[in-house]
């Protein structure tokens, strides 16, 4: 038996359908019997670019207590002391003022934009706001305008301002790229998954050494893409037009233990409003907002001697993102909530594409009433505009029309 927890045996990696995001699901560690001197916290997700030796980097800010994990682009506005920064300082051929900023520009909302004039950022120069002439935002550049400025009303031109040759405070506020997520057709992406748990006998944490955890490629889907793409398209279409938008609940199979759980058979009381009967301090993460495909509604009607009676389970289907499993729990908006039963996953060459379940309403009683709406806010955001298709996408699309209709 290793001296350390090993990394969740199953995983499934695919573009979730949006642009920059790359989704990663993988089996619980604790149902591995070599994990079993081991608490298991949690895991961790690295990930690589170029190469499957690495170097890997951590992307997760917290032990992943749920089989399911977003990888994506994070955009926050940056201000960011650049005044060491510059490349140039009037002293290039063309005597360009350029400095460089420590994250990708976002420009003109287009994160990998790569000239664009510098109306999305401020330059602060000694306390006064400047606009920069351009900026390359992939190469993470910003160029001084250097030119004077004429005033058409004044008939004055003013020089340009620019830093001192003693030493300027030099502040540039842009949006910049904190979490950068290459997904490009020939992307070389490369994850890893370290399982994070707790010693019982060493009575330390520990993680899966990087070595000793196998390389989770996208390579192997790129060529089924354009066709899965395109399914995952008319998928989302049909649940745009007619689904209905629910709240989903992720059972946690790690995390800290509740302190309710009895000590010696580690079994937890069905009441508990600290893990909610799942044995692990707030039981679940989520919501997730999802849409699930309408259930027919007619044929969930029963005639009973006391009238129509709605019906309390019913089979419905959801995209792949976030990939469900029997126990997680969903919240519709009239706030019945059901619990979800055996999840059939269609695949399209090894790609997630479609889970089809039965869910029942819970009773009005059941402790999954007690797990607050509002828990935290960790909906994978759709903000990123759909990609333009590539012809390959437009060529399958053909295809998979005609095919299906
Ligand atoms: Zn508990």
């Amino acid at each position: 038996m290793p001296g350390f927890p090993i990394s969740p045996t199953e995983t499934t990696i695919y573009n979730p359908g949006v642009q920059y995001a790359i989704d990663l699901a993988f089996s619980d560690p604790r149902l591995d019997p070599q994990n079993a001197g081991f608490q298991i916290l949690g895991v961790n997700v690295y990930r690589s670019y170029q190469d499957p030796n690495g170097p890997y980097e951590k992307v997760n800010a917290t032990p992943v207590q749920v089989g399911y994990y977003r990888d994506e682009h994070k955009i926050s506005l940056i201000q960011e002391d650049v005044s060491d920064n510059f490349i140039f300082k009037g002293d290039s051929p063309n005597k360009e003022w350029i400095f460089k900023t420590q994250k990708s520009i976002v420009l003109n909302n287009v994160v990998y934009q790569q000239f664009s004039e510098g109306q999305d950022i401020i330059v602060n120069i000694d306390g006064q706001d400047i606009k920069p002439l351009k900026a390359d935002g992939a190469k993470k550049m910003v160029w001084l305008n250097t030119y004077k400025t004429y005033d058409p009303i004044s008939h004055i031109s003013s020089p340009p301002i620019l830093p001192s040759t003693t030493g300027s405070f030099v502040i540039c506020k842009y949006y910049g790229v904190t979490n950068f997520v290459q997904t490009n057709l020939n992307r070389r992406l490369y994850y890893k998954l370290a399982t994070y748990g707790y010693d019982v006998i060493d009575k330390v944490n520990i993680e899966t050494p990087l070595a000793s955890a196998p390389v989770i490629s996208l390579e192997a889907m790129s060529e089924a893409e354009p066709v899965w793409l395109e399914a995952m398209n008319r998928n989302n279409f049909i649940l745009e037009q007619g689904g209905e938008r629910v709240k989903l609940f992720l059972r946690k199979w790690a995390g800290t233990e509740c302190p309710n759980n009895s000590p010696t058979h580690k079994s937890t009381i069905n009441d508990c409003n600290v893990c909610f009967g799942t044995g692990y301090v707030g039981g679940y993460t989520g919501p997730y907002d999802i849409l699930l495909a309408s259930p027919d509604e007619s044929k969930g009607l029963e005639l009973t001697p006391e009238g129509l009676k709605a019906a309390f389970s019913f089979e419905t289907w959801t995209g792949p993102s976030p990939l469900i499993s029997q126990r997680d729990f969903i919240v519709r908006k009239n706030g019945d909530r059901f619990s979800i039963g055996a999840v059939n996953l269609t695949t399209v060459n090894g790609a997630p594409l479609q889970q089809r379940f039965q869910v029942a309403l819970l009773g009005s009683r059941d402790i999954r009433y007690s797990v607050p709406l509002k828990a935290s806010l960790v909906t994978p955001p759709n903000s990123t505009p759909a990609a333009e298709p590539t012809q390959a996408v437009i060529e399958s699309r053909k295809k998979v029309w005609e095919d299906l209709f």
